[in-house]
């Protein structure tokens, strides 16, 4: 039985992606691999993490980390039994930094009948394989080197892996997002697969991160549009109505 750190187990709804809107299940963990400036989660491990008395009560009580595998799938069960949830989401930080805790759940919340959902960073491609079967959805983020002062070229090939599943790429454009490193991106994505959704997600502005202007945001998606199929403009929705 495996156990992980987590920072919070709530029922809200997906801000973010393709499936914004949906209820979902939410298992945050704790730890990243990555510092990214306009970072809105707060994933450092602690001793206690909260978990929502019932499903979408937004109250809370507190349990000692770390939880074992066997104590989040009751609390899944218990939230699924209470409202229709259309996934469960592992998110974090990043998850996959877990990825046996995470394999092990998401075989269990298969099992009675769910879909489990992945939103990652898109970094980690050897963990990422080891825990494929067991995920439906993936939503990765790509992160521009504006964000994080580097090009990742690990996102290729974790793009690579993923798309044996249902898969979605997130970006999010900021002030400081370039066209250059944008136009690289999607060029990347398109000779993986032009038909792969991309999402683009103005900042939501934090820790002196600029916002993108609304000119920028369309020069952008006209860019994606000649090399991508399917390339939407969807902003952070759960901020806008103040939801977890
Ligand atoms: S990958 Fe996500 S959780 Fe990690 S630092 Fe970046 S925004 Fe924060």
């Amino acid at each position: 039985m495996s156990s992980a750190n987590v920072i919070e187990i709530f029922s809200s709804i997906q801000g973010e992606g393709k499936y914004v809107g949906c209820r979902q299940i939410f298992v945050r963990l704790a730890d990243c691999n990555l510092n990214c400036a306009y970072c809105d989660t707060d994933f450092k491990r602690a001793e206690y993490c909260k978990i929502e008395t019932t499903a979408g009560s937004m109250i809370f009580r507190e349990e000692k980390n770390p939880l074992d595998a066997a104590q989040v799938i009751e609390i899944i069960k218990s939230f699924s039994g209470e409202i229709p949830t259309q996934a469960v989401s592992f998110t974090g930080g990043e998850p996959l930094l877990h990825w046996q805790f995470v394999r092990e759940v998401a075989s269990a919340v298969k099992d009675f009948g769910m879909k489990t959902f992945l939103e990652t960073n898109g970094t980690l491609s050897d963990e990422l394989k080891k825990i494929l079967d067991a995920i439906d959805i993936i939503s990765m983020d790509i992160k521009l080197p504006s964000v994080t002062g580097k090009f990742f070229s690990v996102h290729e090939k974790f793009l690579q892996t993923a798309q044996a599943k249902e898969v979605y790429v997130k970006i999010v454009l900021t002030g400081e997002t370039t066209l250059e490193e944008f136009l690289s991106t999607v060029e990347v994505i398109a000779s993986i697969n032009p038909k792969i959704l991309l999402i683009l997600q103005p900042v939501t502005p934090l820790n002196n991160v600029r916002a993108i202007t609304a000119e920028k945001i369309l020069t952008m998606q006209a860019i994606a549009l000649c090399k991508l199929k399917n390339v939407r403009v969807i902003p952070q929705t759960h901020k806008i109505i103040k939801l977890l």
